[in-house]
């Protein structure tokens, strides 16, 4: 038994890598439908409940379109992600627009394509108002509790996050949104990122319910949504436990009786944002090793490197790592598992135990699903890496090309020499 899945057999990898040279991404529409649908029958029990998937996690159409036939919404920040999520038939109220230093012209087109805007500030009423000539029907907030809650080490505490209104202010903000005409309302809140604790979650709701509450009797107004946010973490170390669905649900629904229920709130529509869970376990970097080093530690050389995942090098995450038909091998060497990048953070792992590799081998960086390819960048000039899909019948298609010097090329307009051409 190998201790972490990976769909593919060496042999398999071998054909593959053939016809796809590393590194690449893979991904499992499987797992991705599986987890989906494990997820999503947890919190069915909460009529209208939505998971609008954040795309910044995977921002593939194709990933997108899976997740959509499943039932899952988007959740947007940018222009070229509405369009994404637009791209992949997700449409109105199924794509949370949620603004943090948001130009006009992303809620011109969010307002357009009727998404829930989700608002990240007081001052942005206003600025929506005069970009879109008014306040939509459907209007969101984003809640910050500032010293209220502890937040989590990857985004830290909330009163030193620039993210959300004030309790304050989200009170003042209702009534100025309904007075310029806004009519239905939600309410938002995101405080943890990559979290495993499943009470963290419950308390959030809580945490929502109970201002949703307070909102209603000190303004009048109803809240018909409340989003949970993002957050949810994955297991990447081993040994570590996912989040327990049902656990939260149980918890969310006590909490629902308890605060939602009595105050005449209810039926009060329920969501989450999470991006991680939901493609994160089911994502792979590939890469190979190319060199091995010994000086006054180990280092393997692999051909992919920080610019197609930036997560180690970035906050010092731990992505697992096996090697492709090794993975029931003696773990007796200790390497540096090391990228091409001129910087020393460019490192997939760090003296970690590992079987012996030789060359050749593939090293395959695990829970890079989410975040992974996403976060690639073009430093070094270095060409991002290609994504795959494992269709659920076994077949393997490309769902994106890696780059190519031409796509480095494509934004210069520069007339030099001709490149030489080999
Ligand atoms: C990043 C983000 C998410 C998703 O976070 P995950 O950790 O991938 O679940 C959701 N909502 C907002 C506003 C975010 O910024």
């Amino acid at each position: 038994m190998s201790e972490r899945f990976f769909p593919l057999a060496l042999a398999d990898l071998e054909g593959l890598a053939a016809k796809y040279p590393t590194p690449f991404y893979l991904y499992d529409e499987r797992g991705i439908r599986e987890h989906a649908r494990r997820f999503l029958k947890a919190f069915s029990r909460f009529p209208g409940f939505k998971e609008f998937f954040a795309v910044k996690a995977c921002p593939n159409p194709y990933i997108l379109k899976i997740l959509a036939s499943e039932g899952i919404g988007a959740d947007c920040s940018s222009l070229p992600e509405l369009i994404l999520a637009e791209r992949a038939g997700i449409l109105g109220e199924d794509i949370m627009f949620s603004s943090n230093e948001t130009p006009e012209s992303e809620y011109i087109y969010a307002n357009l394509k009727g998404a829930v805007i989700n608002l990240d500030d007081i001052t942005h009423i206003e600025y929506l108002e005069r970009a879109i000539g008014g306040i939509p029907e459907l209007i969101s907030f984003r809640y910050n509790p500032g010293p209220l809650r502890e937040g989590n080490a990857l985004i830290g505490k909330p009163e030193e996050a620039k993210y959300g209104l004030t309790r304050a202010q989200i009170l003042e903000a209702y009534p100025i949104a309904r007075s310029k005409g806004a009519k239905r309302f939600a309410l938002h809140t995101m405080v943890a990122s990559n979290e495993l604790n499943s009470d963290y979650f419950i308390e959030t709701a809580r945490m929502l319910f109970e201002l949703a509450v307070e909102i209603k009797e000190k303004t009048g107004i109803r809240i018909e949504l409340v989003d949970l946010g993002g957050g949810i973490g994955i297991p990447y170390r081993p040994g570590q436990k996912a989040v327990d669905y049902d656990y939260v649900a149980d918890g969310i629904e006590r909490a629902y009786n308890e605060i939602v229920k009595p105050a005449g709130l209810d039926p009060l529509r329920i969501s989450f944002e999470c991006g991680r869970p939901f493609t994160g376990p089911y994502g792979w970097l590939v890469t190979r090793a190319i060199h091995e080093k010994h000086i006054y530690r180990e280092y393997v050389g692999v051909d992919a490197s920080m610019a197609d995942l930036m997560r180690p090098g970035m906050y010092g995450a731990y992505h697992h790592v096996t090697v492709a038909g090794k993975e029931d091998a003696p773990k007796d060497h200790v390497y540096d598992v090391v990228g091409s990048l001129c910087e020393n953070c460019d490192k997939f792992a760090v003296q970690r135990e590992l079987p012996r590799i030789d060359r050749g081998d593939f090293v395959i960086v695990h829970d890079a699903g989410a975040h992974g390819r996403a976060m690639g960048f073009n430093y070094n000039a270095k060409l991002r890496s290609g994504e795959l899909l494992l269709r659920e019948d076994g077949k393997i298609v490309e769902i994106r090309r890696r780059e190519t010097v031409d796509d480095y090329f494509a934004t210069l307009d520069f007339k030099g020499l001709p490149a030489f051409k080999a």
